[in-house]
């Protein structure tokens, strides 16, 4: 069996439908397959040392900011939501006074971010519905509560979804969490962790269930520098790379 079916099978083997998010009891070879996907972390964090960072260190300070800001980012890249959230936030410093404002308004705004109308509606039915559950546009008090509940929380606002929920958790509350962008997802394909066709979200809720909470912020970062600089989806740059030998697909490209 390839390392990528015998992982996918393991993933179906730790979430059995309605059990919810538990470590299983491992056997020997899923435990070996563990220990090869922390190797593999250990060596990208000697090569880019995102470890010692805290998620927080890159927050803006405040969830609902945070919230913001990545919904901006969703189908662009980050100079084009920081051009978009800056625009909105220098024009609008609170959040009560973009709430004011018609979704046609916020579009023309958030322009360099992309998707104008859709984000924009979005963003005006995110607010009503955080103004409506906690009497002010903050999402601070959700740091005392249970990350179960917190993801739960942000999983039912309007227009968002797994990725933006983890990276509101990891860098805005300081909670374990794994968003998988396009760099993770790829990175995590190529070293057979997972099948080659299994989607992001999928992947997501396999590497957190097996990466350790304290690993999960600088092993996001670390797979996502690796994903720019070495393993791109159509020039992998295999020869240079710290993790030749953990690696399932070496010098494949594409996604
Ligand atoms: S060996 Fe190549 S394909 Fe594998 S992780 Fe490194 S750069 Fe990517």
């Amino acid at each position: 069996m390839s390392r990528a079916k015998g992982m996918a099978k393991d993933l179906e083997a730790i979430t059995p439908r309605g059990s919810g998010r538990h470590l299983p009891q491992r056997n020997a070879e899923a435990a070996g397959e563990v220990g090869r996907i922390l190797a593999v972390l250990d060596a990208l964090d000697s090569a880019y040392g995102n470890d010692e960072m805290p998620p927080e260190a890159l927050s803006t300070g405040e969830p609902l900011d945070g919230l913001i800001l990545t919904l901006l980012s969703q189908n662009t890249n980050d100079r084009n939501r920081d051009m978009a959230y800056d625009a909105l936030r220098a024009r609008y410093p609170a959040w009560e006074d973009v709430a004011s404002l018609t979704p046609a308004e916020i579009a023309s705004l958030i322009r360099p971010a992309g998707l104008g109308d859709t984000k924009s509606v979005r963003m005006r039915a995110i607010l009503e519905q955080i103004r409506s559950d906690f009497g002010a546009y903050s999402l601070s008090s959700l740091k005392k509560r249970p990350p179960d509940d917190v993801r739960r929380y942000l999983s039912d606002l309007p227009g968002i979804g797994p990725k933006t929920v983890a990276c509101v958790m990891m860098f805005d509350l300081g909670m374990p969490a794994f968003p998988v962008d396009t760099h993770v997802a790829r990175v995590s394909r190529r070293l057979g962790w997972v099948k080659e066709k299994m989607v992001p979200e999928r992947i997501q809720e396999f590497l957190e269930l097996v990466v350790p909470p304290e690993r999960c912020g600088g092993g996001h970062l670390n797979m996502i520098e690796h994903g720019r600089a070495i393993c791109g989806a159509r020039h992998p740059k295999c020869e240079g790379c710290v993790v030749v030998g953990l690696c399932e697909r070496v010098g494949v490209s594409g996604d």
